[in-house]
């Protein structure tokens, strides 16, 4: 019942600088996001190759309102790709980007987040690495995956993620499928009407495990973005049963979360990678994650409560 709430209000201005000002706030933001600065990153990508994990970062930042800040956004991860290059940590670290903090959602939002997205991209590329375009809400996805084919051409490397609440998504996983793309396949983040998306987890759950196998039986490289222990291992067996070696898929999974479980995973000898998200405007992302579980807010109100 929470999670809908929560996810309402991860799009409110007010309550972003409700949350923002609150005592304690900071103190819960940390354990899900890596600092606020490339200097803060960095040692958190080393520390965690360190542990035999790979990495995806993020720069936090989302729903922008101006061509101004999708610049910024651009240059960010520029200037993230230039730091990884002088610490040669490119082979450890892929990017992850959201279109909308590219300018998707300004006026003509498709062609300037193409031509913001493309530059780093191939900064990425450059390094030995790749950049994994993250689904965001329904409304955007059409566009997205039409940037994913056109960035394709000359970066096959280039991914994407699906979401396996939406009903559309079968069909996408297929098509990605057979054209041999890199998809992370997750559950699903947002709050989407009953039109477009399942509501009922467990039948969320079965939809994953479907287009897990159809990723597993394809020709691309899935990535199997979850915390979900069942999931987990049905993903093992499903790779095992497509004949799969264990450098032909992965598993990812959020900074701050079952972090043993990640370490237990790459010790087996999986390649696990932690999505890690540092930056300043970190509060859509936050609320997301409080989100997800009910719990983190009810630690997160404590917190306010004790300070
Ligand atoms: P759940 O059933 O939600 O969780 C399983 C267990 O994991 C829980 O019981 C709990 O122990 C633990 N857990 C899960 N979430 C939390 C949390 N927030 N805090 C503490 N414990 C938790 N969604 C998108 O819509 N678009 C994206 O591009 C996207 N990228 C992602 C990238 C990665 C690498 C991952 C791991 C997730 C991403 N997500 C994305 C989020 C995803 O859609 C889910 O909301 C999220 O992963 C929770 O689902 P779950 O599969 O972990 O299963």
């Amino acid at each position: 019942m929470l999670g809908p709430v929560i996810l309402a209000a991860s799009r409110s201005d007010k309550m972003r600088r409700l949350v923002s000002a609150a005592p304690g706030t900071k103190q819960v933001v940390a354990r899900f996001i890596a600092g606020e600065t490339v200097d803060d990153v960095v040692p958190i990508v080393s520390e965690l190759s360190a542990r035999g994990l790979e990495v995806t970062l993020d720069v936090v930042g989302e729903d922008i309102t101006t061509v101004e800040q999708s610049y910024a956004a651009r240059d960010a991860y520029l200037e993230l790709i230039g730091r990884l290059k002088e610490l040669g940590l490119g082979a450890r670290a892929e990017m992850s980007v959201k279109l909308s903090m590219f300018g998707q959602s300004l006026e003509n939002g498709h062609e300037l987040a193409l031509a913001n997205v493309r530059p780093v991209v191939a900064a990425a590329a450059e390094i030995g690495t790749t950049v994994t375009l993250d689904a965001e809400d329904h409304t955007t996805l059409d566009s997205m995956f039409a940037i994913h084919e056109e960035l394709r051409k000359d970066f096959p490397q280039t991914g994407c993620v699906i979401q396996a609440y939406l009903f559309r998504t079968e069909d996408d996983a297929r098509r990605l499928a057979a054209n041999g793309s890199r998809v992370r396949i997750v559950k699903g983040a947002y709050k989407e009407p009953a039109e477009v998306a399942i509501q009922d987890k467990p039948e969320i759950d079965k939809a994953y495990v479907r287009i897990m196998k159809i990723l597993m039986d394809g020709e691309g490289y899935p990535m199997i973005g979850s915390h979900d222990p069942r999931l987990i291992s049905i993903g093992q067996e499903l790779a095992r049963r497509a004949g799969r070696k264990l450098d032909e898929y992965e598993f990812q999974m959020l900074y701050g979360i079952r972090s043993e479980e990640q370490t237990r995973l790459a010790a087996e000898g999986h390649r696990m990678r932690v999505y890690t998200a540092y930056g300043t405007d970190w509060y859509g992302y936050f609320m997301r994650r409080l989100a997800e579980k009910p719990a983190n807010l009810l630690f997160f109100v404590r917190s306010i409560l004790t300070k």
